[in-house]
């Protein structure tokens, strides 16, 4: 007698006709033809069961604050970072709690059950760390939210923040962020990593930077992130968020760029979404892409996770709360649209991401923690294809979530009365 089969599924590795079977929060068993009872069962019908989706960099803290205190005119990074600075001293805990509570009901609804949100620490008074902190509390039961230290203004740029961002660390903040690109000189950028990476070192955590999040070819701050990690001896525990300089740099450089980060087994989150939207500001036509090397790292063996960012904020007024549009605007910005090519993405979107925050228990196999997302589709590439319903998220061994399925009804002569978008995809040459 389990709590909850989930029958006939297809996995992302592509094995199909598969059952779960799930006692209390844990996976007991996954084969086909599991013949036992059950308190609920949950019928895929060939569909996709996925681990859930995991979100490696995010700004719990900026999320609905759309229009706040007034719109983005410019659309650019640098008057989003001026625009938060105009609301920042008007923030309250009870306004960001409720904003970031809410937001998790939205990714929860999408099958998004682990975030990783970068908090601002450059107002001292923290009182973004003391809201994210409380939000990390209430949604634990269903949502896992891990926090970093993240000094927007620039760690050396404002009074207080130094301190500060340790004083955060002491508070709960698990991980120590950065944003070397943002100081005022290209030394005192370096100077950043090299001491945010001693602080992660001396602490024992793990390392997330905004880094080089810019279209400036010579920006070094990549490759002082991936020196210092080897340094300190944080391979595996450091992450560059963004890398877009990495976009415009000279070929020669990249290719020693590459083997360096790979050796300093540094992850890298590129945000798509936001990266083709900030990106290439400066340039008139052609405009770059602004996105950083995705199929180049993948092939060298770099772990690379999707991120975000932001949804309904300073800086983007679109998102939705779903990876699987990340994931579709990273299969056309790379040009990866190979069968193996989604496929890789979707693990972008899912386990890389779980790897990155070092997600104890994720995944589908037996003794895994029963979290996983019933999707209106029937592999992953179809998934990133049609960025489908949710029909079910289960959170250790519970549903938290359920979307009835897509179906339009026709009233055409002759023609069939349904459409259902997931039937559509040709079945031969895969
Ligand atoms: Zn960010």
């Amino acid at each position: 007698m389990f709590d909850l089969v989930i029958r006939n599924a297809t996995l992302p590795d592509g094995r199909q006709g598969q059952d779960i079977a799930v006692s209390a929060d844990t996976i007991i068993a996954v084969e086909p033809g599991i013949d036992a009872e059950a308190g609920r069962v949950i019928d895929a019908g060939g569909l996709l069961v996925s681990p859930p989706f995991v979100d490696p960099h995010f700004h719990m803290d900026a999320t609905l604050s759309l229009g706040l205190p007034r719109m983005n005119v410019s659309g650019t990074l640098l008057e989003g970072i001026a625009l938060w600075g105009e609301l920042r001293p008007t923030l309250t805990v009870d306004a960001l709690v409720e904003r970031a509570v809410r937001y998790c009901d939205l990714a929860v609804s999408k099958g998004l059950l682990a975030i990783r949100s970068h908090v601002d620490v450059s107002d001292p008074a923290l009182v973004t760390v003391e809201a994210m902190l409380e939000v990390r509390r209430r949604v634990a039961p269903y949502l896992d939210l891990q926090l970093v230290a993240f000094p927007q203004d620039g760690y050396y740029r404002g009074p207080g923040i130094v301190e500060a961002l340790e004083r955060a660390l002491d508070m709960g903040v698990e991980i120590v962020g950065g944003i070397p690109h943002f100081e005022r000189t290209m030394g005192e950028g370096t100077a950043s990593v090299e001491a945010l990476c001693r602080i992660a070192a001396d602490r024992g955590l793990r390392v997330d930077m905004h880094c080089d999040e810019t279209d400036d070819p010579l920006s070094r701050h990549v490759e002082t992130l991936a020196a210092q990690t080897i340094r300190f001896g944080l391979q595996g525990r450091v992450a560059g968020s963004h890398l877009t300089s990495m976009h415009s740099m000279d070929n020669y450089y990249v290719s020693k760029l590459l083997p360096l980060i790979a050796e300093a087994q540094m992850a890298a989150i590129p945000n798509p979404l936001i990266n083709m939207m900030l990106q290439g500001r400066h340039d008139t036509y052609p405009k770059r892409r602004g996105l950083t090397r995705i199929p180049q790292m993948m092939e060298m063996g770099i772990t690379v996770g999707l991120g975000q960012d932001c949804v309904m904020d300073p800086w983007y007024s679109m998102g939705t709360g779903d990876l699987l549009d990340v994931a579709h605007m990273a299969v056309h910005a790379t040009q990866m649209g190979s069968m193996a090519d989604k496929r890789a993405l979707f693990d972008a979107v899912t386990v890389n991401s779980a790897r990155i925050m070092g997600l104890e228990g994720y995944g589908l196999d037996v003794g895994c923690k029963a979290d996983m997302v019933l999707l209106q589709a029937r592999d992953p590439a179809e998934a990133i294809r049609l960025r489908p319903n949710r029909l079910a998220v289960i959170r250790r061994g519970r549903v938290v979530a359920e979307t009835a399925p897509e179906t339009s009804r026709l009233a055409l002569d002759g023609r069939p009365q349904v459409v259902n978008p997931a039937e559509y995809a040709p079945r031969h040459g895969i």
